[in-house]
């Protein structure tokens, strides 16, 4: 059995940039208090029944930061989607385009679930039944590839980068990549531009099966999938904080 993972007091998200070979941070204890006002309002943000449910509780996340006029902006985030939903409003969107997604992602997925069906039709182990699971599971895997090929990251630098720039291409891109809140968080500030001055993340809702995260404790970003993305993200966060601009 693993060691349930101890919510940890960490005072900065660091994330290696392998452009700049150093290290970029941003502080967490500049957003804990939104965090936690969240935490306290989220009933009356979401309906939140889903989250003590079967599909059990998610991540969120809160990046604070300064806009161009000097004022205080409060960035939230989810991960990956909301029942359902890529996009609720008042909450950043993902990286990619929700429409661009909806107009890739339906015709193909009702193809994949009609291939579903027809290999039904045939017995279990049969040259057809193989033949069209076959055919299904390239379909899904292409519809993959072209899902993560709208992703589009966006850094302080104003440089933007696909997904597949950061993940070694012969094991492919993790499932969820991109989809987590500290990602669409940054990006979101990038493109809006954005000064971020607290990034943190929690956990809102019932034990994750794992028991590995709990309900109201902050977690630092996920090695698998963030990491190799943080670096970048946070790229040129470092040269906003003094202002060089006059
Ligand atoms: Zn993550
Ligand atoms: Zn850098």
């Amino acid at each position: 059995m693993q060691p349930a993972t101890k919510a940890v007091e960490i005072t900065e998200q660091r994330a290696f940039c392998c452009d700049c070979r150093c290290q970029h941070s941003i502080p967490r204890l500049p957003a804990a208090d939104a965090a936690r006002e969240l935490m306290k309002s989220m009933d009356l943000e979401l309906a939140t029944d889903s989250l003590y449910g079967e599909a059990r509780g998610k991540m969120f996340g809160v990046l604070v930061c300064r806009s161009e006029t000097g004022e205080t902006v409060i960035l939230r985030a989810f991960s990956g989607q909301y029942n359902g939903e890529w996009q609720v409003r008042g909450w950043v969107p993902p990286l990619f385009d929700v429409e661009a997604f909806h107009r890739l992602n339906t015709p193909v997925e009702r193809e994949i679930k009609a291939l579903g069906r027809r290999a039904d039709g045939f017995t279990r182990g049969s040259e057809q039944h193989k033949t069209l699971l076959a055919q299904r599971k390239r379909m899904s895997q292409q519809l993959m590839r072209d899902i993560h090929a709208l992703y589009s990251l966006h850094n302080f630098r104003g440089e933007e980068r696909s997904l597949g720039h950061f993940f070694p291409s012969d094991r492919g891109i993790p499932t969820g990549a991109g989809d987590c809140c500290a990602p669409k968080l940054l990006n979101h500030a990038a493109i809006k531009k954005l000064t971020p001055l607290g990034l943190i993340e929690f956990f809102h809702g019932k034990t994750n099966r794992s028991a590995t995260r709990h309900e109201g404790e902050f977690y630092p970003a996920c090695e698998e999938k963030c990491a190799p993305l943080l670096g970048f993200l946070l790229c040129g966060i470092n040269e906003l904080e003094t202002p060089c601009r006059s």
